[in-house]
């Protein structure tokens, strides 16, 4: 048994082999750097790098690199090896202090947003101790920000880790003047269940769209599609069992707690979830997750498709970032207790969560937002692009009365609980049923939100809800500073909560939130619904968003527009990626074959004594599709021409949406339509039931 789990960690610098290899002093004084209590010293870095070297050489390392995540939203390395030549002509190995804590790659063809003019075009990479070093493909990792030669962050780490500071103050302030004067300092906990899918490589291979925009830009679906059920925790096929297996082995191998996989709703989708860990470090974790996912796909002949909307008419993919706060003594300021009515800090926390969302739906809904989550987000089985949140009928019952000053429940016995199976004593009791549609639903004593891509990096997302959440925390805390005695403390927090409560009521909401109905509902509510990625980038130009940022020290205004920027750049050339792969694909693959087609019924009614009726409506449907498909292309590409011709990134961003977007969607219709009646003899593309459902 103990056997599975010899190797966990083993590829991971762990505080455990710091310990175990650093000189007491030097182990005391990384720990006060890793608590922000100290800068760490010259001859401590240097202990510290040769420590991890020979660790890291004897795990087989040969080189290392600065593990950064530039503002593209991957991970960025450029490989050092420790070899350097010796005095007597040997070689030898260096590794530093000064090269564990500070790098320079070059690295400028990285998206800055105006944050690096070529005059001073430097990038540094510094570590960030808060994240473990770790080994990879014989390269040792450090986890380190990006910033420019100005201090200005390249990187989303960067304002995530200035952010986690942000929270911890606020939070503790406010648990603090609650009573609890033992708490120092706040952190986050983080899971984050990612989503994929996987098809068979040899499809992956045969079409464009999937390799250069990581999902299908047409193809019917196919004739079953999810309507059973029957891949929803289903059996996972041999495969796929075999490749999961090692994808545990792998993660676990870096420290990271793999622990549910199952198939997911969409045929050929699947989940896995770790278990929740500190929000920096879980960031980091799902990044190295993803890109083992991809890689060890391709060794059992799958590739692994992290995009949101690989295909059309079923469910596409997302990460849900579980959230919790935890407190240095290991509370979690979201847990109800046992009776949650009574538990004031409980409330407190719960109504600063729910103001901050109400105050920054538009800024959370940016922070989950991509390119390709415009496809998902609205659309099968994904959260709307209106935010709101559910709480279940339990703690909205709670608040409810609180708000209306009634009795309140107090204690959870009060609920009818259930006994499903007789013979069980201890049956586990969630505080909250489950409601799917939400986009941030509270799930016992932590927050889901679902609305962010599968592909992208976590650290934005939780950026955002640290900031907002310490600013609620920060308004709350100013409240209650200066107050006398608890009780009278504890009785303001209340009053507080009412008002909060009554402020921002309208974000709760626990119907379907799939439904028009709510889209309707929502905007009576006045609740934002921006519908596409390009438009919420706005927000980031919104006086209260960057006095939000820039008085937390977070986002300085430059960095916003930088960002802002960037968002709209990448946008502008994903769309480009994926406007010039569907004419390509048009040219080479699809108008071909309807043309070989219509050739060969004309052919065959040329020999025929009388024609056929069906080749006479094949011809005429093919001889319509092949005009349709190409005057739709030439449209689109003249739209996209159009779109191109506004110098500015958001104007452009913002026509392709509207313009560009829907001609690529009437293209497709015609593809489509083909699609459906095209003979195999012409038609070569792989169809949406063989990617799905080939396994074996
Ligand atoms: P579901 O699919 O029902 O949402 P999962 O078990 O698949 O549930 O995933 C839940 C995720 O939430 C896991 O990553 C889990 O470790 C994480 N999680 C559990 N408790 C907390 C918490 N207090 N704070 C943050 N994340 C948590
Ligand atoms: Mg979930």
């Amino acid at each position: 048994m103990e056997n599975t789990y010899k190797d966990f960690g083993s590829l991971v610098f762990t505080e455990v082999e710091m310990e175990e290899r650093l000189p007491r002093p030097v182990y005391d004084s990384w720990k006060a750097t890793e608590a922000n209590e100290e800068q760490l010293d010259r001859q401590t870095a240097d202990a510290i790098a040769h420590a991890m070297k020979r660790w890291a050489m004897e795990h087989g390392a040969t080189h290392f690199t600065h593990w950064f995540q530039p503002l593209t939203g991957g991970t960025a390395e450029k490989h050092d090896a420790f070899i350097e030549p010796g005095a007597n002509g040997q070689p030898i190995s260096r590794f530093s202090g000064k090269m564990l804590i500070k790098g320079e790659p070059d690295a400028s063809s990285f998206p800055s947003g105006g944050l690096r003019a070529t005059f001073e075009a430097r990038g540094y990479t510094y570590w960030d101790v808060t994240s473990p070093v770790f080994i990879k493909d014989n390269v040792l990792c450090i986890p380190t920000v990006f910033v420019s030669y100005n201090g200005e962050a390249l990187d989303r780490k960067e304002p995530l880790l200035k952010s986690l500071q942000v929270l911890s103050k606020a939070a503790t302030r406010v648990v603090n003047l609650l009573g609890d004067k033992e708490v120092k300092s706040c952190d986050i906990s983080v899971g984050l269940e990612q989503e994929y899918f996987l098809i068979d490589l040899k499809y992956f291979q045969r079409r464009l769209d999937l390799k250069l925009c990581g999902r299908t830009l047409f193809g019917t679906p196919s004739t079953k599609r999810q309507e059973l059920d029957d891949h929803y925790f289903g059996a996972i096929p041999p495969r796929v069992q075999a490749f999961m297996k090692e994808i545990n082995e792998e993660l676990w191998k870096l420290g990271i707690y793999a622990k549910t996989e199952h198939n997911e709703v969409a045929p050929g989708q699947f989940e896995l979830a770790p278990i929740f860990s500190k929000g920096n470090i879980a960031v980091d974790q799902n990044q190295l997750t993803m890109d083992i996912l991809r890689k060890t796909a391709k060794k059992y002949g799958f590739a692994c498709l992290l995009h949101e909307k690989p295909f059309e008419g079923i469910n596409g993919s997302g990460k849900h970032n579980n959230y919790s706060i935890i407190t240095d003594n290991g509370q979690n300021l979201f847990d109800p207790g046992k009776k949650p009515a009574e538990n004031i800090r409980f409330l407190t926390f719960i109504s600063a969560f729910i103001r901050a969302v109400d105050e920054y739906p538009v800024l959370l809904r940016l922070s989950a937002s991509c390119c390709g989550n415009d496809h998902r987000l609205g659309a099968d089985e994904a959260p709307p692009a209106i935010i709101s949140i559910y709480l279940g009928s339990y703690i909205e019952d709670i608040l409810y009365s609180i708000y209306t000053n009634q009795k309140i429940k107090t204690s959870k016995e009060e609920n009818t609980e259930f006994n499903p199976v007789s013979g069980l004593s201890y049956i586990p009791h969630d505080n909250a049923d489950r409601n799917r549609t939400s986009p941030v639903a509270f799930t016992g004593n932590k927050f889901e939100f679902r609305m962010l891509g599968s592909s992208m990096s976590a650290s934005f997302t939780n950026t955002v809800l640290n900031t907002i959440m310490a600013e609620s925390l920060n308004d709350i805390a100013d409240q209650l500073e200066g107050i006398k005695y608890l009780a009278d403390i504890r009785e303001k927090a209340l009053d507080i909560c009412r008002q909060l409560i009554h402020e921002h009521k309208r974000i709760i909401f626990s119907g379907d939130g799939y439904s028009k109905e709510w889209e309707k509902e929502a905007a009576r509510r006045g609740l934002p619904n921006v519908s596409s990625y390009i438009e919420a980038t706005e927000i980031l130009k919104d006086p209260k968003v960057i006095h939000l940022f820039t008085s937390n020290g977070v986002y300085s205004e430059k960095e916003l527009h930088a960002n802002r920027l960037i968002m709209a750049e990448q946008y502008d050339r994903m769309m480009d990626i994926e406007v010039r792969t569907l004419i390509e694909m048009g040219r080479k693959d699809v108008l071909p074959a309807m043309s070989a087609e219509f050739d060969f019924y004309a052919e065959a009614a040329s020999k025929a004594k009388k024609c056929p009726k069906f080749f006479e409506t094949r011809m005429d449907q093919l001889s319509e599709l092949i005009d349709n498909t190409y005057s739709a292309t030439e449209k689109m590409t003249t739209l996209w021409k159009e779109a191109n011709e506004t110098g500015d990134d958001f104007e452009c961003g913002k026509k392709i949406y509207y313009t560009v977007v829907p001609a690529m969607l009437e293209l497709r219709k015609y593809i489509d339509r083909y699609e459906q009646i095209a003979s195999r003899n012409f038609y070569k593309l792989p169809l949406y039931e063989e990617m799905l459902f080939d396994f074996d």
